[in-house]
């Protein structure tokens, strides 16, 4: 036993020391949400991040128009899990051991991560939301789908609170929490807008399924300053729809 914490507490130290010298100054790859490698710049920093600037099907965007259809609401199949809360230098991360998943018309796709931006990047008629959750899933064909989960400023919110806790407030810093589900964060209603678009991050990869869901949550602004506290903004400014349409259901 003794001998597991120890290793465990050397791993930390030495992801620490890597990502501290992975920030170095030399490094002119690192991008964030600030000049001189900001968004606007994403595109040139690496190659492998040119669709940032010339991709056509980008995320966010600002959610206006939608077509009504018969979208179904989200087919969730959430579980509790382990899970390990992670400050990567961009955002707060969750990644659950096995949660579960959702089901979209296109299949099934595995919950892989949570992670966090402040405000919303998500745009609903133009307005922005001061948090959003982004939850990542996969198939098995290795293609994502993000559901986007709105929070609105109000009552504090329970089931948040243990992630907002446990969030290591250096770069680089793990937390472990016993007990996830995702499933009790997410609104009554689970109508979602559906639209084709991004990872919002570089590489900015294309072919994301995003449902956003049109209900937002809440949670409380002690909660909402815990994360700026760490992230003061971390959003990607909305992207054009170059001719896309958004459907939702409900
Ligand atoms: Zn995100």
């Amino acid at each position: 036993m003794k001998k597991q914490l120890l290793g465990a507490t050397i791993t930390l130290i030495v992801a620490g020391l890597c990502t501290t010298a992975w920030a170095g100054a030399d490094d002119t790859a690192a991008w964030s949400y600030s000049a001189p490698n900001g968004p606007q710049n994403w595109g040139e920093l690496k190659s492998e991040y040119s669709l940032c600037s010339s991709g056509k099907t980008q995320s966010p965007i600002d959610i206006r128009d939608a077509i009504k259809t018969d979208i179904e609401p989200l087919n969730v199949a959430y579980q509790p899990s382990k899970a390990t809360v992670s400050n990567n230098g961009h955002t707060i991360q969750v990644t659950p051991v096995d949660a579960g998943g959702i089901t979209l018309d296109s299949g099934r796709y595995s919950f892989v991560q949570m992670h966090f931006h402040t405000p919303s990047e998500e745009m609903i008629q133009g307005r922005t939301f001061p948090l959003d959750a982004h939850l990542v899933h996969r198939n098995a064909a290795g293609e994502l789908a993000v559901v986007a989960l709105l929070f609105e400023e109000g009552a504090h919110n329970p089931v948040l609170e243990p992630i907002l806790a446990a969030m290591p407030k250096h770069t680089g810093g793990i937390a472990h929490l016993d007990r996830v589900n995702v499933a009790q964060l997410l609104p009554a209603s689970l109508n979602t807008y559906f639209y084709m678009g991004s990872l919002t991050t570089p590489p900015c990869t294309e072919g994301v399924r995003w449902n956003v869901l049109t209900t937002p949550v809440q949670l409380s602004r002690a909660q909402l300053e815990a994360f700026q506290a760490l992230y003061p903004m971390n959003a990607r400014p909305v992207q054009p729809l170059n001719g896309r349409s958004v459907h939702v259901g409900g």
